[in-house]
């Protein structure tokens, strides 16, 4: 099974992105992560990246395209795909159908998380995650079982997005209103778009996409 999750930032992709690998065994390929990886190594990748993302526009499509092409090819066919922030152009959606293509792959859904934006940037500015394992947190509504402890794998070390601010927000936001949204329709032709409601708590949403996924 390879499906999207698309929704604008903090509308919970990679938190649902998190639990399905945990409960399918699917692979999440983050191009978000990605690129936060290639930042950190310094590859040329990462150098041309940085600055787009602390400003929180979008990173050309021929990188992230390339960074998603060279993952598949190194997976197994069968293991499914969860694409979380990936695609997010019109230019971005046909490559990918290109890519799945040339990899034998079919996509079978595409998970709309739709939320109230105002509750966005609290749930930005709130996010960290676990500096081991990467497993995602909110101030107020995830917060670790025991605090300053990662509940997955016990590390004490947590980081947060430089661009997980106020002022980039908004910026972000902007960018999936004018050039993420607009891509539905390609999906909604094709019957595959199921809309979400991502502003129920997390085990609602879970259960609301593996209903989707199951029927
Ligand atoms: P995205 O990957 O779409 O940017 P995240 O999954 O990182 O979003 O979620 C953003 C923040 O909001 C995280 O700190 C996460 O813990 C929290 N969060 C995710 N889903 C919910 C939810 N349904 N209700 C409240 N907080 C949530
Ligand atoms: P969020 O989870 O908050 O939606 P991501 O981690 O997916 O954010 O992305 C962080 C940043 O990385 C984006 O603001 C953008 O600069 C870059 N990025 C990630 N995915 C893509 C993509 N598919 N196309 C272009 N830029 C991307
Ligand atoms: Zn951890």
């Amino acid at each position: 099974m390879n499906i999207i999750l698309l929704g604008p930032p903090g509308a919970g992709k990679g938190t649902q992105a998190q639990r399905l690998v945990d409960r399918f065994g699917m692979r999440q390929l983050s191009t978000g992560d990605m690129l936060r990886a290639a930042v950190k190594a310094q590859t040329p990748v990462g150098l041309q990246a940085k600055a787009v993302m602390e400003r929180g526009e979008l990173v050309s499509d021929e990188i992230v395209s390339a960074l998603i092409d060279a993952e598949l090819s190194a997976m197994d066919a069968d293991t499914g795909v969860i694409f979380d922030g990936y695609p997010r152009t019109a230019a971005q959606a046909q490559s990918l159908d290109g890519l799945l293509a040339s990899h034998g792959r079919k996509l079978q859904h595409v998970i709309e998380l739709d939320v109230d934006e105002d509750a966005l940037v609290e749930r930005i500015t709130g996010r960290f995650t676990c500096a081991k394992c990467g497993k995602g947190y909110h101030d107020t509504f995830e917060q670790p079982a025991v605090a300053g402890v990662c509940d997955k794998c016990g590390s004490t070390e947590f980081k947060r997005r430089p661009d997980d601010n106020e002022e980039t927000v908004r910026t972000r936001m902007a960018e999936y209103r004018a050039k993420t949204q607009p891509i539905l329709p390609i999906y909604e032709e094709r019957g595959i778009v199921t809309r979400v409601d991502g502003m129920a708590d997390m085990d609602s949403v879970t259960s609301a996409i593996e209903s989707v996924l199951n029927g």
